[in-house]
């Protein structure tokens, strides 16, 4: 249940003036189909602008944003046919200033600047041939309005179509909401970082004293960043805390099961896959929970690694499930064990949205009764009906979704169920503690042996036609290639709007030897789409990034990715990865819109310097802060909407070790400060581990 003092801020989001057309835009703004006011309250300025600065005319600094005092002296209106502008001359005291607007109607700017009066004009001045100029002032008032523009002003993220003053009085609402919160600051760290009390903190972000006041670094920033960090340890804390609550079992094995495998296997482990193995059978066979995090790069075989500790569980007489975030990955790891389970005699089977009816029945009767060995899914095999005889092994497939609800979920699906998550992203270590918790950690360093390194090549776009007739002709010889399109607006429409274009060009000199795979299909059609690429019906693959990018074509060894100037480096690296997989010779096109900013040339530069995984992400994090290292869109982390790990870390720190003690001293949140933690909980959405605590 939650806190009714949260109540308010869970509620659908209402903005005063805003119709329901522009409500929509908030949906897009802030990720979620029902934005909520708690949405809006911790959607943070990234600026702001002070408009407090009132110089004379002659003290104006050009291209600094002030408010001036003028007259208004004489309009000279746009001419009737091309391009000129609108003109207003004005002066104070000390010199002269001209308005200029393009495109706006003559009556209105008349009556916004009437002649022989005075007004207060804000916006940025600059100096054109010597003389003050304004184009198109963000502010204009008379003496009675002045009070409202000479101020700090928040500026917002926004999205096309909202302006700042929507967004401002959405967050203005969502504040007016916010009660001021139980303290769950420890008070000595409180006292000791001159933090205020979360209300407060937020409302010096939305309505800013000073424009440092919103900067990543003010105290009332870091607070609210403490608050988000604290809320995903103490949630990581007590699931750890759960976990080992229960004694852990210990499952033996002799090997047996591995070995029918390994013996079906056309290649030998590598090195890294076997001491990953030997860590997890070490874990499996302990009487201590499992809680171990395998991270590898794209391409470095972590689907057998899973699939060898599920042997291990197996062959001790229980069940193991291998957990993935999409359907087409819970299809494609089905299809890659299937024929070696089949081949050392154990029974897997798979469960999607898309199994229904009498055969779903069977099948989950049969897992029910410990028939089914293994089981590979989505998230549909949490579902109620979803039964294990004993399940003992947990593999959850994280792809950049860091719940923890998952893990939770699954482990409740058996007794003492050892976890293992496996994540394609390489994560800095030092970062790993933020997203996982206290995790052991087993890595994927090398590559499968008889890979062979991918020739990457940046290429302008304006030499697109030349890029065309490469990959006919490499098609025409037999080659397959996926073409991405980038998410270029926040808008998916205008996404899928880029990749059918291009699916159009490319059908012109393809003809049916061309695929289409984006997010918004039906999943059937995707997997379809997938399918006809594999088989190589249609060589070419048009796709966008929405698309899942762990798939597994080994046949394909030309990877085209227009605008690579849009993407994040860890981006880049994960869809470079789907080619080189195979024995071909691979090549990795990164075509590029010039001119280049300097971040995106330095990245397309460590692209091609490097395919080490660990090393991109590292230069990444030196690079960019963090956003970029998980691939996401937006900077700061992804799941996390006011930390910054780039510049919080010190935070991310302090807010384990203090979760830690909180879990030690009050395990059950039972205390004063315990009441407050729980508000905190939910109020950051993490209250799966509030239900943990309740339940026992
Ligand atoms: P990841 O999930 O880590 O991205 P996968 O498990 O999808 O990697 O493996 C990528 C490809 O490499 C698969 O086709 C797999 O069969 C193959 N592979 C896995 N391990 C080895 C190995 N030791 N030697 C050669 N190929 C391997
Ligand atoms: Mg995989």
């Amino acid at each position: 249940m939650r806190p009714p003092i949260l109540n308010p801020l869970f509620a659908g989001l209402r903005v005063p003036g805003v119709g329901p057309k522009f409500l929509k835009l908030f949906e897009r703004l802030f990720g979620r189909e029902d934005p909520r006011f708690v949405d809006a309250l911790f959607h943070l300025p990234h600026s702001a602008i002070d408009r407090r600065e009132r110089p004379k005319l002659s003290e104006v600094k050009p291209d600094t944003i002030v408010t001036i005092e003028v007259h208004i002296d004489k309009h000279k209106p746009a001419p009737p046919r091309g391009r000129a502008p609108h003109r207003v001359s004005a002066h104070d005291e000390t010199n002269d200033i001209e308005f200029v607007f393009f495109g706006m109607p003559r009556e209105r700017i008349e009556k916004m600047l009437p002649v022989g009066e005075k007004r207060f004009v804000s916006g940025k001045a600059v100096l054109y041939d010597g003389r003050l100029q304004m184009t198109h002032p963000d502010r204009v008032t008379d003496e009675a309005g002045l009070e409202k523009i000479a101020e700090v002003e928040p500026v917002y993220p926004l999205t096309q179509g909202l302006s700042n003053a929507m967004v401002r009085r959405a967050c203005a609402a969502a504040l007016e909401r916010a009660a001021e919160l139980p303290e769950w600051i420890d008070t000595a760290f409180l006292k000791s970082k001159n933090y205020e009390r979360f209300r407060a903190s937020l409302a010096h972000l939305h309505k800013p004293d000073e424009p440092a006041d919103v900067e990543a670094l003010s105290p009332f920033r870091s607070r609210l960043a403490y608050d988000e960090l604290l809320a995903h340890q103490l949630a990581l804390a007590l699931v750890r805390s759960d976990m080992k609550r229960d004694p852990g079992r210990a499952h033996l094995a002799e090997g047996r099961i591995q070995a029918k495998i390994e013996a079906a296997l056309p290649f030998s482990l590598t090195n890294s896959q076997r001491l990953a193995v030997e860590e997890i059978k070490r874990d499996l066979s302990s009487d201590e929970r499992m809680l171990r995090l395998l991270q590898g790069d794209v391409g470095s075989g972590k689907t057998l690694v899973a699939l060898l500790a599920a042997a291990h569980v197996i062959e001790s007489g229980k069940q193991a499930v291998i957990m993935a975030p999409t359907e087409v990955l819970a299809r494609q790891h089905y299809q890659r064990i299937a024929p070696l389970a089949a081949s050392a005699g154990i029974r897997v089977e798979i469960l999607t949205g898309r199994e229904r009816g009498a055969s779903r029945e069977a099948m989950l009767a049969d897992l029910a009764a410990g028939a089914v060995q293994l089981l590979v899914g989505t998230h549909a095999v949490f579902q109620d009906d979803v039964i294990f005889h004993d399940l003992a092994l947990a593999v959850v497939d994280e792809q950049h979704r860091f719940g923890v609800h998952q893990r939770l979920a699954l482990a409740e699906k058996g007794e003492a169920t050892d976890v293992l998550v496996m994540t394609a992203t390489p994560i800095p270590r030092t970062l790993v503690l933020t997203y996982f918790g206290d995790m052991d950690v087993s890595e994927l360093r090398e590559k499968p042996a008889g890979r062979q390194p991918i020739e990457t090549v940046a290429v302008a776009l304006d030499r697109l036609q030349e890029v065309v007739d490469a990959v006919h002709r490499a098609v025409d010889s037999g080659a397959r290639a996926y073409w991405i399109c980038p998410l270029v607006e926040e808008s998916e429409e205008v996404d899928f709007a880029a990749a059918e274009a291009r699916f159009a060009h490319l059908q012109e000199i393809f003809g049916t030897r061309v695929g289409l795979v984006h997010g918004k299909m039906k999943a059937a059609d995707k997997d379809d789409a997938m399918a006809r690429f594999a088989s190589g019906e249609t060589p070419v693959l048009v796709a966008t990034t929405v698309v899942e990018v762990g798939v597994d074509v080994p046949e394909a060894t030309i990877m085209v990715i227009e605008h690579a100037e849009r993407f994040g480096l860890a981006q880049l690296h994960q869809l470079r990865g789907r080619v080189g997989r195979g024995s071909g010779k691979s090549t990795c096109l990164l075509l590029y819109r010039a001119p280049l900013g300097e971040t995106a040339k330095r990245r397309i530069e460590t692209m091609r310097a490097t395919e080490d995984g660990f090393r991109i992400a590292e230069e990444d994090l030196a690079l960019r802060g963090e956003g970029e290292i998980l691939g996401t869109r937006q900077s700061g982390m992804p799941g996390f909407k006011l930390a910054d790990a780039s510049v919080h870390r010190d935070l991310l720190e302090v807010a384990r070790k203090d979760a830690a003690l909180i879990v030690a001293q009050d395990p059950q949140l039972k205390g004063a400060r315990g009441e407050a933690l729980r508000v905190l909980l939910h109020l950051f959405e993490r209250e799966d581990a509030v239900r943990l605590l309740d339940a026992g």
